[in-house]
């Protein structure tokens, strides 16, 4: 289904995307003015690298400088990369290159086991530009499967309440979606064997989410992520069924890909774990050659079990999860782990936000707040979940005792913590003390 092409092919290619940019981006005239002829591998590993902070700075509609195309736009659309942090970027795509992206995905979710005769809901947020509700309804399309285009804008009893009437044997959304519909499931005692397949994106799924849906959802149901894509380059990696859950097979006729290790400036031997650089194959609007996307990963070096020819990588985890208390830097890994075994009992969800505030008198307040189908008998257990925290992270335990600390384990009712309106995620980890 996806085409393979040669390390070299793939090169030339993003040598004609480099040629096209140079020539006609006004970005990329600039960047590019000193650099010799490029046509060789060894003269590419000479074309600078496109951070972040020049994306942003010169895309539409902030600016046209990096713009191929003449204005007024045509047949374009824009999305947004729905940043909570209100730095949100936006990316504009000819609908020729939205195909592209498109066919691209919907490979990946056939690959993932979705065929023409599955009913698929459609569970991400639509709207504010977010591109993941309109995207899944053209990849769904293009598989030729049905479409329930249900999205999460809706209550979450009204979700469930489609799911039970037009029983989709494949749900689409992000892990906090899932979460709240398997706590709903579990409160109602549903069968709900008819769902096969559980894909999901947006967010990282850990164990403990994966096996409270599994308790909702019967354990043979498939949870897989769709694939690892960025709104600016379209599909980065898709997953076959032999792949691990972080590793991918890059389809080398859309992206030339490269892992660099910035520390030595060179691109990365082969298992040596690197930063990505995306080039991207075939959006010329704006294009995107080098483009530091703020990922690690490594190439595996092996022959996959599949088949497929197109070689696979490991990414790394995503930074960002970690917060500090009293010097040290602790992984939301280790909260996760003091109330688990908890999870799907009790009322207890899986949808959590750990705060951490400075209050008056130089102390440290901190609020495990849990989503529960049951607040009363949820609470039954606040005292257990109290203590494997501050048994797991010492710094909470000696700060208590110190007088600097305060702990609190709450329970709100399901839906009730706050969620992104733009994307419908929970923000797990809240450090209100990190500006
Ligand atoms: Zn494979």
């Amino acid at each position: 289904m996806f085409h393979q092409i040669s390390k070299e092919k793939s090169l030339q290619k993003a040598l004609s995307v480099f040629n096209f940019a140079k020539e006609k981006s006004a970005f990329y005239q600039d960047k590019y003015k000193a650099l010799p002829e490029i046509s060789t591998y060894k003269t590419w590993l000479e074309v600078p690298i496109l951070t972040k902070d020049e994306l942003y700075n010169n895309s539409y509609p902030k600016s046209t400088k990096m713009l191929t195309l003449d204005m007024p736009l045509k047949k374009t659309i824009i999305t947004s990369t729905g940043g909570s942090s209100g730095l949100a970027r936006y990316t504009m795509l000819t609908y020729e290159e939205w195909d592209k992206f498109l066919k691209r995905q919907a490979d990946a979710l056939r690959l993932m086991g979705i065929k023409e005769e599955d009913v698929v809901a459609n569970l991400f947020v639509a709207g504010s530009l977010w591109p993941s509700f309109i995207a899944l309804h053209d990849n769904i399309r293009l598989i030729g499967a049905t479409h329930l285009p249900i999205s999460a804008n809706i209550d979450f009893d009204e979700i469930l309440r489609y799911i039970m009437e037009f029983k989709p044997t494949v749900l689409l959304s992000l892990p906090t979606v899932f979460v709240i519909l398997a706590d709903k499931i579990l409160q109602q005692n549903l069968n709900v064997d008819f769902v096969k397949i559980i894909g999901y994106a947006g967010e990282h799924m850990s164990e403990m989410i994966r096996s409270h849906l599994r308790k909702a959802f019967g354990s043979s149901v498939k949870i897989e992520s769709l694939a690892y894509t960025s709104a600016d380059c379209g599909l980065i990696g898709y997953q076959c069924d032999s792949c691990a859950s972080n590793e991918y097979h890059l389809p080398t006729d859309f992206q030339f890909v490269e892992f660099y290790n910035f520390e030595e400036n060179r691109v990365c031997e082969p298992g040596e774990t690197g930063e990505v650089l995306i080039t991207n194959l075939e959006r010329l609007s704006q294009p995107i050659i080098r483009y530091r996307i703020g990922d690690v990963a490594k190439w595996t070096g092996k022959a996959c079990a599949c088949g497929d020819k197109n070689p696979t990588f490991i990414i790394g985890g995503r930074a960002g999860d970690d917060f500090k208390i009293g010097g040290a830097y602790i992984s939301m890994d280790v909260v996760e782990k003091s109330f688990s075994e908890y999870v799907s009992g009790h009322g207890i969800s899986a949808n959590y936000q750990f705060v951490l505030d400075d209050i008056s008198g130089a102390k440290l307040k901190i609020v495990l707040r849990i989503e529960s189908s049951d607040v009363e008998e949820s609470r039954r257990v606040s005292e257990n979940i109290k203590k494997n925290i501050e048994k797991n992270i010492d710094d909470i335990k000696v700060g208590e005792e110190m007088g600097l600390v305060i702990l609190e384990i709450e329970f709100v009712e399901l839906g009730k913590l706050p969620r992104s309106p733009i994307t419908g995620k929970v923000k797990r980890l809240n450090d209100k003390r990190v500006r």
